[in-house]
């Protein structure tokens, strides 16, 4: 078959590499000169650091094997327990204040139970924001605050916007998993440096191609104007593509596909309009030193300054930290002058070494970038699958309900959006193997 990737991330290129190997005549057609989406590897003299994705689950197993088939190891780079800072006291992540320890441990059982009852077919109540839900089961402000700054570094946005249903979703998959199992590794050589690797062995990638309009009947529109007809199209890009790019509501209208347990306006496919992207911007800091290793500090922190984490993102021999702001934050950081000195300024206030050893800066804001539009996918409250019905009843396993991201019509839908791991790279590799599998399968 003649098949149509649109977008050249992760997803689309696992996807092509899938197709190509089962003996199909692929064409992928990418918006921006490079590969990779929201993975880049960015070179400084002879180390690098990534502007995007970067780290990689124990759990998450496509990727490992994605890693082997390349021959590249999965880089240990655990920087658990790091610092915690509130208020101008350090705790380490593994021993927080006993009124922190107490409240995480709390939201933690309550999480564990709705899910074992939603795993049951058992209502959950109503969605509402996972904040107020945080706020009900919370008895300390500092507790409050340690469960909002974990949480919300993860998701990557403030936990008032975020659906407590969805979030249950994304939490299901961390109830097994010890300490530290979360970013455990990262991608020897650079994740965006592995995109370019697979699209290397791809037969037809067109960069500085945007595609504007994708029909159900295969057809495929530059912005230029061309079109091209293919038996099928993968499109694989980040919702808020979808919905700003290809204009989704005037240019493809569906209807709602049969017994959908999804319904919204544009019900087309299950629940592609109500993920949100992330407001999550990542700032990297130069050091002529790395002073934080001087002090036995692997460089993670969480703090109630104007950042929500620091990390060692320098790879090779590029001593550097990396930031991450989230949510409302974000965006008041990104109006100042120069959100680099802000970022700066405050690591300095807790740990003062940083302003004298400091060099340079950098800014990666995914959140205006035209093809990207924030940094991973979230439900809003309301928007999770759960939210408007309950599903049939046992559940299989929590999210994991077969033809939620069925194709309509030529189109097969991938990305980071369109999976169980929502948000991970692991996400994205996961959607290119199902749209594989319905292309091989014949499924429309
Ligand atoms: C700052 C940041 C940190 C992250 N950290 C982690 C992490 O630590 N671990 C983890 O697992 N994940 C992380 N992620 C998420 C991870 O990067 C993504 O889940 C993954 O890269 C998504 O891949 P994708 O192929 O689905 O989407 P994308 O990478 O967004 O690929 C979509 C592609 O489509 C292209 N495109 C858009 N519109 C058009 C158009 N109209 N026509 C043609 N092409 C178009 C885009 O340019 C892009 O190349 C992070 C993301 C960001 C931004």
């Amino acid at each position: 078959m003649k098949v149509g990737v649109v977008g050249a991330g992760i997803a689309g290129l696992r996807a092509a590499m899938l197709l190509e190997k089962a003996g199909h005549q692929v064409t992928v057609f990418e918006a921006r000169d490079r590969v990779g989406g929201r993975m880049q590897t960015i070179e400084m003299g002879d180390g690098y650091y990534e502007a995007g994705g970067e780290w990689i689950d124990a759990d998450h197993h496509r990727v490992i094997r994605l890693l082997r088939e390349f021959g590249v190891a999965p880089e240990k780079s655990s920087q658990w327990p790091g610092l915690v800072v509130y208020q101008g006291e350090f705790a380490t992540e593994n021993q927080v204040w006993p009124d922190a320890a107490r409240d995480a441990n709390l939201v933690h059982e309550e999480a564990a139970s709705l899910i074992a009852k939603r795993k049951n077919g058992e209502e959950i109540g109503e969605d509402q924001p996972l904040g107020a839900w945080l706020d009900s089961i919370c008895e300390s402000v500092r507790g409050r605050w340690w469960v909002e700054s974990f949480t919300r570094s993860d998701e990557g946005e403030d936990t008032s916007e975020v659906s407590l249903h969805g979030w249950l979703e994304s939490y299901a998959h961390y109830l097994d998993r010890e300490d530290g199992d979360m970013s455990l590794y990262r991608i020897a050589g650079g994740g965006g440096k592995l995109c370019e690797r697979m699209a290397a062995k791809l037969q037809d990638v067109r960069l500085d191609s945007p595609i504007q309009h994708v029909s159900d009947q295969g057809e495929v529109i530059e912005r230029n104007g061309s079109t091209h007809i293919f038996d099928r199209v993968v499109m694989a890009l980040p919702t808020s593509a979808v919905e700003k790019v290809l204009d989704v509501e005037s240019q493809i209208s569906l209807a709602p596909p049969e017994g959908s347990f999804v319904s919204f306006d544009l019900s087309w496919v299950f629940h592609l309009p109500s993920a949100k992207m992330a407001r999550a911007v990542k700032l990297v800091l130069q050091f002529k030193n790395a002073w934080w290793r001087d002090k036995n500090w692997t460089g993670r922190m969480l703090g109630d300054l104007a950042f929500q984490q620091t990390w060692e993102i320098g790879r090779g021999n590029l001593n550097a930290l990396g930031v991450y702001v989230c949510g409302a934050e974000a965006i008041q950081l990104m109006e100042q002058s120069s959100p680099v000195d802000v970022v700066l300024k405050s690591i300095a206030q807790v740990h003062p070494e940083a302003q004298e050893s400091f060099t340079a800066g950098a800014v990666h804001d995914w959140v205006s970038d035209e093809y990207a539009g924030g940094a991973f996918p979230y439900y809003p409250v309301g928007n999770a699958p759960y939210s408007h019905k309950p599903l049939p009843s046992p559940s299989p396993d929590l999210g994991r309900e077969s033809g939620r991201f069925k194709p309509y019509g030529k189109i097969h839908f991938a990305g980071d959006w369109a999976c169980d791991w929502m948000g991970f790279i692991e996400g994205a590799l996961e959607s290119a193997e199902r749209v594989v599998e319905e292309i091989n399968n014949g499924s429309e």
